[in-house]
């Protein structure tokens, strides 16, 4: 195995350490909270029917959390489809190429067919050298895992994989009931915690007086528990918080460092389709869906629509039976505001030349959008 090889592979092993201090913890929070809280502590007091049920939520909150957490971290990151990839011979062109205006138009050419609508910040088209792709809308390429991956929002190393479109309503699922989980055992716990500062020091339970807590192996770990997951709960909230503010705009966190320019210029809301419609891009149409860490967001990973896009059926409505009129006169409207983000932001010719063809190339726009609008 050559050096570089080995590198590589210790490299991979340790971005697992994370993974497995986190693992490390919930298997030792579960033994701590059924054992040593339930079934050791609860039930010596005698309140048999509390501790069913705090067993009872535990566990529930305890499998959702575990399903969304392994969710996130086993779920691929989407990579662009095929048709972004170069061509043979319009890499071997591209490469051949020294002038980086001939290889900018190589990327035009290429990318004219496909639904690009952003561009660098220096309106260059995205295209990532390292995959050899023209980079779809929100995409980025992720050095960790050294792919492009569809809608990234960022590397995780407590998941160790990247956060993207496919796994992204997981990992907000991960995070809310994370909190859940820290919420539930750090409130039930404390009472105990609070009898533990207090406890008898006397080893044995037939000597000390009535609701007072002997002091064996069990207090180390309610007293750890709780101070473990009030730690959790309080670091986990502001990055929920954060990503609950970013769903809302309907922003990636590199998105939010850094907005994407379109035709217009940089965007920071170009993504942004009202509070509603966001969430429903992250978490889909059917709500009886939405807490369960099943995939469920709407779209490919590669298109998305834009805030300046209309409902696609209501333009459908006024296009094809009656031409939208401006106000108190009959002129009809010019269809030109209709969509700035759905035209070929890359291409150099204007999409709204007058006459016929302008609906035509309108009512091609909008058909390209209802059609990826039924595919999600
Ligand atoms: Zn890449
Ligand atoms: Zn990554």
């Amino acid at each position: 195995m050559a050096p570089w090889q080995v590198l590589r592979c210790c490299q991979r092993s340790l971005a697992w350490v994370p993974v497995l201090f986190i693992a490390l913890v919930v298997a030792w929070s579960y033994y701590a909270y059924v054992v040593e809280l339930c079934l050791f502590t609860i039930i010596f007091t005698g309140e048999k029917g509390k501790a069913v049920v705090y067993l009872v939520v535990f566990h529930l909150s305890f499998v959702m959390f575990v399903w969304s957490y392994w969710m996130t971290i086993f779920t691929s990151p989407a990579s662009p489809s095929k048709e972004f990839c170069l061509s043979k011979s319009d890499k071997e062109q591209y490469e051949k190429e020294e002038r980086q205006e001939s290889q900018h138009e190589i990327l035009k050419r290429v990318a004219k067919d496909l639904p690009v609508y952003t561009t660098t910040a220096s309106r260059a088209i995205r295209y990532c050298e390292r995959c050899q792709l023209i980079k779809p809308d929100r995409c980025h390429h992720c050095s960790a895992c050294d792919i492009c991956v569809l809608k990234m929002d960022h590397h995780c190393p407590w998941v160790n994989n990247c956060v993207g479109f496919s796994n992204y309503k997981f990992f907000l699922l991960f995070l809310m009931y994370s909190l859940l989980y820290c919420l539930f055992v750090a409130t039930t716990v404390l009472q105990y915690f609070i009898k533990f500062w207090t406890l008898c020091r006397r080893k044995s339970a037939e000597n000390c007086p009535k609701n007072e807590l002997p002091d064996t192996h069990a207090k180390f770990h309610v007293l750890f528990l709780f101070f473990v997951a009030a730690m959790f709960f309080i670091s986990i909230l502001s990055l929920f918080s954060y990503h609950c503010w970013l769903v809302g705009k309907n922003r990636s966190t590199i998105e939010a460092f850094r907005a994407p320019t379109f035709r217009n210029g940089p965007d920071k809301n170009g993504f942004s389709l009202g509070c509603g419609k966001n969430l429903r891009e992250v978490f889909g149409d059917e709500k009886k869906y939405w807490l369960l860490p099943v995939f469920t967001s709407l779209g490919d990973g590669c298109n998305f629509p834009t805030r300046l896009v209309m409902d696609p059926e209501q333009v459908i409505v006024t296009s094809q039976s009656e031409p939208a009129k401006s106000p108190g006169t009959n002129q009809p409207l010019p269809i030109r505001p209709l969509s700035e983000s759905k035209n070929r932001l890359l291409s150099s010719e204007s999409q709204w030349l007058d006459g016929g063809s302008e609906e035509e190339g309108v009512k091609s726009e909008i058909k390209n959008h209802v059609t990826v609008s039924i595919e999600s």
